[in-house]
């Protein structure tokens, strides 16, 4: 048992090295304590960010197409106001829990502190099944969710964005139901929203994009040359299709997709843009996908490809199949891909992996660019906007590299060393009474 000696008295034991767990926020925590004592991080701030700030749960009662009422379960978890007012998306999924919450509202606070914007961390969920809903039940459970949490979001308090199954329509529905509770037009109450409704420009392909530019910067330091790399990626939603879009266009073979129906193989390329097609005409699936042979999402984890990019939910490669990885490179756009039990493995192999709370920031540094945009009322063109998104997750990645090299510790660990060290100098500073 490993344990951690923090500055103060009293001492923090973590997780056996040895156990896996597959609660996120279990395995928040795990990277959370080790990253805490490397920085000594001292006792009372450990123990501030450990737990969420605030935790909210409502109950959701929403008329379906039959006439019939159903409640559902809202959450809003507010991780850590230290830096600034709380940013995080809303899932809709069967698997959205409170420790799933807690943990996604925690990367978010470690996320934004790495990528050196504003924010403190939050994230919220339904537990819903958006797969067998309709449209008008999507917006009623939507406005049902912004009516019950009215007193928690705010532009200058707590910022929503879209996350799995959920998407500019359902933020323009927020702005729409919260401007009428204020009386006013808010648009910085949500971000990730319509461009005819104070969207950015670049906010789309912004967690994309921020994968492809810290995994390009992660082949520099490998000395991978892209035009003579293969990719396989899981998960072909937002994040997924533009990150395959991105690897496509720099010359990276992308050799893989896959989605919640299923996982394709052509080793000569799949054509990406056609996969994007044939997705958005198959309402939002590949099922049915040709171009290319059809293999597991497990077996698509361990391919013989040099860039493996989990897109898609929490967990994907445990202990058990993490032994069988033989990417060179894995960049995290999911959060929560990798088990912390997993992570013990591939440092083993020598597997580098760019870890989420860095890897898929530029969706909330782009987020934050809306934002600001909202407040100003004055916005940027998209080459602006790819420029200074580019430029925040280039530094970033040099930060936690740099600090990675520095206590030899893995780029996990180093980000998570990184996030700590900024989130606790703004809560020293605000102090405690
Ligand atoms: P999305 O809903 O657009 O897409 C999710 C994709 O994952 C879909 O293609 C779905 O079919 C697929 N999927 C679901 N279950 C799967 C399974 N078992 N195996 C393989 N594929 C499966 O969601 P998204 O916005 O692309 O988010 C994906 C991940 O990226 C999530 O972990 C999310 O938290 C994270 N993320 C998203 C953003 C963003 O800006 N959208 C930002 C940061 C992080």
């Amino acid at each position: 048992m490993l344990t951690a000696e923090i500055k103060g008295k009293k001492k923090i034991t973590p997780a056996p090295q040895s156990a896996e767990s597959t609660n996120p926020y279990e395995s928040m925590l795990e990277r959370f304590k080790v990253a805490a004592e490397k920085i000594g991080l001292d006792e009372e701030t450990y123990n501030i960010l450990k737990s969420p700030d605030r935790q909210y749960l409502v109950s959701l009662p929403v008329r379906m197409d039959d006439g019939k009422m159903k409640v559902f379960e809202g959450y809003r978890i507010i991780h850590s106001t230290g830096r600034g007012p709380s940013k995080g998306g809303i899932r809709y999924s069967m698997e959205v829990n409170l420790d799933e919450v807690k943990a996604l509202a925690a990367w978010m606070t470690w996320k934004c502190a790495i990528a050196d914007i504003p924010y403190g961390g939050a994230k919220g969920g339904i537990t819903c099944d958006p797969s067998k809903m309709s449209v008008g039940e999507l917006e009623r459970l939507t406005r049902a969710y912004t009516v019950a949490m009215r007193d928690v979001i705010g532009v200058d308090k707590d910022i929503p964005a879209p996350d799995v199954s959920t998407g500019p329509r359902e933020m323009a529905w927020i702005v729409d139901e919260y401007s009428k509770l204020k009386g006013e037009f808010t648009p910085g109450v949500v971000t990730g929203k319509p461009l005819d409704l104070g969207g950015s420009e670049g906010r789309v392909e912004a967690t994309g994009r921020g994968v492809f530019v810290a995994a390009m910067e992660a082949m520099k330091k490998l000395k991978m040359n892209p035009k003579k790399s293969t990719a396989a990626i899981q998960g072909f939603g937002n994040v997924g299709s533009i990150t395959a879009k991105y690897f496509e266009d720099a010359g990276i073979k992308v050799i893989a997709i896959s989605d919640h129906t299923g996982a394709w193989l052509n080793p000569k390329g799949i054509n990406i843009e056609k996969a994007i097609e044939y997705r958005n005409a198959n309402k939002g699936t590949l099922q049915g996908f040709k171009d290319g042979k059809m293999i597991s999402n497990e077996e698509l984890l361990t391919l013989n490809a040099d860039i493996l990019a989990p897109c898609a939910l929490e967990n994907q490669i445990r202990r058990h199949n993490a032994a069988n990885v033989k990417a060179k490179l894995i960049v995290e756009g999911a959060n929560g891909p990798i088990t912390a039990g997993a992570d013990e493995v591939l440092q083993e192999k020598n597997i580098m992996v760019i870890p989420d709370i860095l890897a898929n920031g530029g969706g909330v540094t782009v987020s934050y660019f809306e934002w600001t945009q909202n407040r100003f009322g004055y916005y940027y063109p998209v080459e602006e906007i790819h420029k200074r998104a580019d430029l925040s997750m280039t530094r970033a990645f040099n930060n936690v590299w740099k600090m990675a090299q520095k206590y030899k510790v893995s780029m996990r660990i180093a980000a998570y060393m990184f996030a700590l060290e900024k989130v606790a100098k703004a809560v020293k500073a605000r102090g405690c009474y």
